[in-house]
């Protein structure tokens, strides 16, 4: 990048580092943000350090917040005897679109998936088995992707935590197979959540 200035470069070469931003892209919004006033490149660059300074993994059920807990976790209108497992944060975000669901959350961060070494120790499920002892919960859904990965995490999960007595239950399969929770209608999450069959 030899024909940019330094600091263009790069900003090119930040932003080249971002998911789903190509070289061509990265040109774009550089040149947009060089182009924009200077207060509009300010209150990006704020937007990012102050989300990266604040925002952090709620410690108890893993979802991105600035506060401890999370507005979830911290709401007393919520069921606490019901706990929802999600793979991400933005899986998290879906099922609370549809409006239906009013009892918690544990995000996973990820799952379990021998291909990319990713063992259950790396996500955040030592965690969920702590939470739920000693705890008035009494179901767990697992919402996970309805992919080979998601499903075997499903399954891992229901042998470690039927022993505890708690029932676990699985979103039904209004989803599509190898699709995203995140993708999916909100008619489609209610109807999956609705469904849940016992595992
Ligand atoms: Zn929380």
């Amino acid at each position: 990048m030899l024909e940019y200035a330094k600091p263009v470069a790069r900003l090119i070469n930040e932003l080249n580092k971002l998911p789903g931003i190509g070289p061509k892209t990265a040109q774009r919004l550089a040149f947009h943000i060089i182009n924009s006033d200077i207060k509009e490149a300010e209150a990006l660059a704020s937007a990012i350090t102050e989300s990266k300074k604040t925002v952090h993994f709620c410690p108890v059920c893993g979802n991105l917040t600035d506060l401890d807990p999370c507005y979830i976790c911290r709401n007393p209108n919520r069921d606490t005897s019901i706990v929802c497992v999600v793979e991400h944060p933005r899986d998290l975000v879906a099922l609370e679109k549809t409006r239906e669901y009013k009892g918690l959350y544990h995000v996973l961060h990820g799952v379990i998936s021998p291909m990319d070494n990713v063992g259950p120790e790396m996500l955040k499920i030592p965690q969920l088995l702590d939470r739920l002892k000693d705890s008035n919960v009494n179901e767990v859904v697992i919402a996970t992707n309805p992919t080979v990965e998601g499903e075997a995490t499903a399954m891992y999960l229901a042998r470690l935590i039927k022993p505890l007595e708690v029932k676990v239950t699985r979103i039904a399969h209004g989803l599509p197979v190898g699709g995203d929770l995140e993708y999916a209608d909100q008619d489609t999450l209610t109807r999956a959540f609705e469904g849940r069959r016992e595992l």
